[in-house]
C-alpha cells in the first residue's frame, strides 16, 4: 500500500493503477463504516484509492473542525489488511494553496435538512468532492447512506458536471444496539452513548408505522419526535420525513421516502436516517 500527500506524487503513483480504479473519500478516524465501504469497492474495483482528508472548507465557525479526531498510523494500519493499492493524504494547503476562489454549489438539495442548519458545509462537501475527482480519476465512487443527503448532493453534481464516475452508495453501518456508526461517536460520554440510540428507536417506531401502512408523513414525524421527546440528553435540530429524490417534505408518502433527523445528544451532534419504500 503506497501513501502519497502531494498532487504531484499521486498523479505519478495514479498512473500505475490497472483497471477499474475505485475511491473512497473519507475524513480518517476510520471506523467499521469506512472499511465497509472499501471493501465493496475491493470486490468491484481492481485498483482501490482512499483518501484522507479533514477538508476544512466544510465546518462552519463553530463547528469542531480543530477537535475532529484524527489518528492517521491507526487509519493505516486498518486499511492495510484490506488490499487498499494508494492512500491520499493532502494537506490543506495542498488542496487549497494561497488565492484559491473556485467554488462547485448543488443549488435546490443543499437547502433543506443538514443544509438548513450548515448552511456552508454542502458547498465545502462538493469542492473538495469534485476536487478528488479531479485528481484520483476514479471509474467509481463509494459514499455512505448514513449521509444520505451528501449521497443525493454527489450524485447530483456527478451528474450535472459530467463527471464520468459512477457513484456507488453502501448501507449504513451500525453498532449493535443500532448507533450509526461515526467518527464523532467518540466525543459521546458517559450517559450519552446509551442516550445516542434514540435516533435509531425513534426512526424504526415510524418504520415499523410506515410497515404497518401509516402513510401520513407528519403522522411519521410525530412519531420520531415523541421518541425523542422521551430522551432527556436529546434535542433535535430537525426530524424529516421527504421525499427520496428532492429532499421535499411530504404530505403523504406514496414513493421512495427518507427519515432523517440531526440531534444533539448532550454536545454531540449526530445524524440518521432510513430510506422507506
Ligand atoms: P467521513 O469520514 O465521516 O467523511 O465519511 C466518509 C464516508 O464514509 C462517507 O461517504 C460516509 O457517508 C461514510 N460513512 C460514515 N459512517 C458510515 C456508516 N456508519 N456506514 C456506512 N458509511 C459510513
Amino acid at each position: 500500500m503506497k501513501t502519497v500527500s502531494t498532487l504531484f506524487d499521486l498523479g505519478a503513483a495514479r498512473l500505475s493503477l490497472n483497471g477499474m480504479v475505485g475511491l473512497v473519500p473519507t475524513m480518517g478516524f476510520l471506523h467499521e463504516g469506512h472499511l465497509s465501504l472499501i471493501r465493496r469497492a475491493k470486490l468491484e474495483c481492481d485498483s482501490v484509492v482512499v483518501s484522507i482528508f479533514i477538508n476544512p472548507t466544510q465546518f462552519g465557525a463553530n463547528e469542531d473542525l480543530s477537535k475532529y479526531p484524527r489518528d492517521l498510523a491507526r487509519d493505516l494500519s486498518l486499511i492495510e489488511p484490506l488490499g487498499v493499492d494508494l492512500v491520499w493524504n493532502p494537506t490543506a494547503e495542498e488542496m487549497y494553496p494561497a488565492g484559491y476562489q473556485t467554488w462547485v454549489e448543488v443549488d435546490a438539495l443543499t437547502r433543506p435538512l443538514e443544509g438548513s442548519i450548515r448552511t456552508s458545509h454542502f458547498k465545502g462537501v462538493t469542492t473538495v468532492v469534485a476536487k478528488l475527482f479531479n485528481a484520483v480519476q476514479p471509474h467509481k465512487a463509494y459514499f455512505g447512506q448514513k449521509d444520505a443527503q451528501q449521497a443525493a448532493v454527489i450524485r447530483q453534481m456527478t451528474r450535472d458536471l459530467n463527471f464520468p464516475i459512477e457513484i456507488i452508495v453502501c448501507p449504513t453501518t451500525r453498532e449493535a444496539d443500532g448507533l450509526a456508526m461515526s467518527s464523532r461517536n467518540k466525543y459521546l460520554e458517559g450517559a450519552d452513548r446509551p442516550a445516542a440510540t434514540v435516533l435509531f428507536r425513534a426512526l424504526s417506531g415510524a418504520k415499523s408505522a410506515y410497515e404497518s401502512g401509516e402513510r401520513n408523513a407528519e403522522k411519521l414525524r410525530i412519531i420520531m419526535k415523541d421518541t425523542l421527546a422521551s430522551e432527556p440528553h436529546a434535542q433535535p435540530q430537525y426530524i424529516s420525513c421527504a421525499d427520496y429524490d428532492t429532499l421535499e417534505e411530504l404530505e403523504v408518502v406514496s414513493g421512495k421516502a427518507l427519515l432523517s433527523m440531526a440531534v444533539l445528544v448532550g454536545k454531540t451532534r449526530l445524524i440518521d436516517n432510513f430510506v422507506l419504500g
